[in-house]
């Protein structure tokens, strides 16, 4: 059924219809769970995910990162890293449940891999080291955990370190989160003397039998020196919950004693409404408290019949409508993740959103206005590939056989033809040159190149305009290297990389009209157009938007297509040096053709000169990259680090002093960034951290500009 939303009253009405489903489903839509693992790099995300897929039967040996055997990291650079990268979905099951876990990388430079996997999760299990506490590259993925409304529960790792506060983390993800945590475990010791977990729910004392990996769970009596603060947080989450839930509440005032099933309905309600945020603590490593984070997950988290339903915007009316979760609605599935296996060939992660795909069917793109049919679809376990007949509503799985469907496409049937929300993906702001060895080496690396962008839309492949060198785009240093090292390594490629360089954008900051004509012979055949353009500027970060304002009818349509093409290509190289420009408005305000001479060259030639003239008269402007940089020093070289962030044209947000150490938040332009790991551990003797991500493209000062545009 196709819904047009109105208004949120509506949508909400519609959320609580019964979904039909399947008699041939594997799994029914409320014992299914789609999640993703989300952390700070180094916090514990893939033990955890990997002790998960051990208790719930999929690996019978668990392997410690720092071997490099995890499961989930299966690519050979990241085992050698040591850091998870790719969004690679794994099921498993736990209590009846089926649980797919879409991996979403730590590391900042794959923020792009995060936002993908957030769009296909319907719930998060955040993890927290109790020692570090809420780091930034957490802080990156709650911000975009919230725009998607995605709900979660918080796990507080590392229970079992030196240091470990789970008190302090707790008052950290209120205040750097503004989440509402409420904790269902209390820990019992910490650091070494960590020995299990009192649950508050149930009240009693859980510990884990080390002798057997922890897989024996031992249930025992609260112990009586914690019996009273047990009784006291258990108190504090019965009026938590029922602070929100209008259900336990009034159970709360019948009697104030509330069974187990009641405040576990009444939590599960209000995690749904992402009004409380559960914390669960334990240790991964020591593989204690891991099997309750799972009770959690298929208690809390929602299932896809919980969620309301994903929006689409409909081609032939072009209104947004409500894509019902149910297997005998129209099939709708977005495409995730695109990825290159060297037996299976390639590989299509999809979120299946309504309706079900069956083995042989056609699917239609709407994207390329064309039909495909997959080979096989695969449930992905972390060690094998299942087939399996069908994909119903609500599921993730793998097709293989389609050559045209990217990252972020929309599945449909040509009977209801309409596209999802376009997933977001951040600008690259670090730039390589990479040149073939030798000229038949030239080829195989663009293809490979080709590859990668398929796979991973924040990476791009560009030109540079004066030397014709091929420039590679990417997220960071790391996520550059890594790329390379796949390509050298995997692909075989013959090539040599320049060193970093920061990618540059132009924007403009006048508005301009210009128009261009071409007329011009070529061969024997006269080619001849005629286009007016105006630009002004857009808000930073919005992105670039062509408007043509052109009649109905007035301009054929291949060179309406023509025109946006020539745009394109100008907006790809700006006019001070070269580099894309970003945030701009093009409207197109008139043409002229010539039925007998009018030709698709003419038209992109005109459309992107007039473009270029344009953009030159508007006050064009060089942005820069700009980092948010976080960093812990101990308090004696704060001084030292403030000048030296100083020096690097960076500008300090906020400080924040702890007991030991302060943290300092300061913005620092990409470019001068270079080397700063070495420069920092020599200034603080190496007892400084940082982490840094993108926050912004800022104008370049005058002063700089120029020593910059010589390069
Ligand atoms: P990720 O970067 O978030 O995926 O983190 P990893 O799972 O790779 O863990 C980072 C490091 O912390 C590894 O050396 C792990 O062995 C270690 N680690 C993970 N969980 C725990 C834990 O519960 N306790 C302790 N002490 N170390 C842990």
């Amino acid at each position: 059924m196709v819904t047009v939303l109105k208004n949120s009253k509506k949508k909400t009405l519609e959320n609580e219809k019964s979904h039909v489903e399947s008699p041939d489903r594997r799994r029914t839509l409320s014992m299914l769970r789609n999640i993703g693992v989300a952390a700070h790099i180094d916090a514990g995300k893939t033990t955890v995910t990997e002790r998960i897929l051990f208790y719930t039967g999929r690996l019978y040996r668990t392997g410690e990162v720092h071997e490099g055997t995890a499961k989930m990291d299966w690519m050979a650079q990241e085992q050698e890293r040591g850091i998870t990268i790719t969004s690679a979905a794994t099921t498993c099951f736990w209590r009846e449940h089926q649980i797919n876990i879409v991996d979403t990388p730590g590391h900042v430079d794959f923020t792009a891999e995060v936002e993908r996997s957030l769009r296909v999760l319907d719930g998060v299990i955040a993890v927290f080291c109790a020692v570090g506490g809420v780091q930034s590259q957490t802080e990156t993925i709650w911000r975009q955990a919230n725009r998607y409304r995605v709900p979660g529960i918080a796990f507080i790792n590392k229970m079992d370190r030196q240091g470990a506060d789970f008190e302090k983390t707790i008052i950290e993800i209120k205040q750097k989160l503004g989440a509402s945590p409420i904790q269902i475990q209390l820990p019992i010791g910490s650091a070494e003397n960590f020995s299990g977990v009192v649950d508050l729910i149930e009240m009693k004392t859980l510990e884990f039998d080390p002798s057997e990996q922890g897989a024996r769970i031992i249930t025992k009596p609260i112990p009586t020196n914690m019996a009273a603060a047990a009784e006291h947080a258990r108190l504090n989450l019965i009026e938590a919950v029922a602070d929100v839930d209008e259900g336990l509440l009034d159970a709360f005032l019948e009697s104030h004693d509330i069974s187990p099933e009641d405040l576990r309905a009444g939590l599960r309600r209000a995690v749904l409404q992402r009004k409380l945020l559960p914390v669960l603590c334990g240790s991964a490593l020591k593989n204690m408290a891991i099997q309750p984070l799972l009770d959690a997950v298929v208690n809390y988290l929602p299932a896809p019949s919980d969620i309301p339903p994903a929006e689409g915007r409909d081609l032939k009316t072009v209104e947004t409508i409500a894509i019902e979760t149910g297997d005998s609605e129209p099939l709708s599935a977005l495409a995730f993740k695109v990825m290159s296996d060297p037996f299976m060939g390639r590989m299509v992660f999809v979120r299946v959103y309504s309706g079900t795909l069956r083995k042989g069917q056609v699917i239609f793109n709407p994207r390329i206005g064309k039909r495909e049919r997959p080979g096989r679809l695969l449930e992905m376990h972390a060690d094998e590939h299942v087939d399996v007949d069908a994909l119903y509503s609500g599921e993730i799985g793998v097709l293989t056989g389609v050559k045209e469907l990217s990252t972020g496409d929309t599945i449909c049937t040509e009977h209801r033809k309409f596209v999802f929300e376009q997933i977001r993906f951040p600008e690259p702001v670090v730039a390589m040159a990479i040149e073939p060895k030798t000229q038949a080496d030239r080829d195989p690396m663009l293809e490979a190149l080709q590859g990668v962008c398929d796979e991973d839309p924040s990476f791009r492949v560009s030109k540079d305009p004066d030397t014709g060198q091929t420039i590679i785009n990417g997220m960071g240093e790391l996520h550059l290297e890594i790329i390379v090292d796949r390509l050298l390594r995997e692909n075989k490629v013959r090539a040599n990389v320049g060193t970093p360089m920061v990618a540059y954008r132009e924007t403009i900051s006048g508005t301009s009209a210009a128009s261009h004509v071409f007329e011009r012979e070529i061969g024997s055949k006269r080619h001849y157009a005629e286009v007016s353009v105006e630009v002004s500027p857009r808000d930073r970060g919005v992105g670039n938007k062509i408007e043509l304002n052109i009649p109905n009818h007035s301009l054929p349509r291949e060179f309406q297509c023509a025109i946006q093409a020539g745009i394109e290509d100008a907006l790809a190289t700006g006019v001070l040096a070269g580099n894309p420009l970003i945030d701009i408005l093009v409207r197109v305000e008139s043409t002229e053709h010539d039925p007998t001479c009018s030709t698709e060259i003419a038209f992109r030639a005109a459309s992107a000169m007039a473009l270029r003239e344009a953009a030159s008269s508007a006050i064009p402007l060089l942005l820069e990259p700009v980092m948010a940089v976080d960093i812990v020093v101990p308090d004696e070289f704060v001084g030292d680090v403030i000048a030296d962030i100083n020096s690097r044209r960076g500008k300090v947000k906020d400080m924040q002093v702890d007991t030991s150490a302060q943290f300092i938040h300061a913005e620092v332009p990409l470019g001068e960034l270079f080397g700063y790991a070495t420069a920092i551990r020599s200034l603080t003797k190496g007892r400084a951290s940082y982490s840094m991500e993108p926050v912004l493209f800022d104008t370049v000062p005058e002063s700089v500009k120029d020593k910059i545009l010589s390069r």
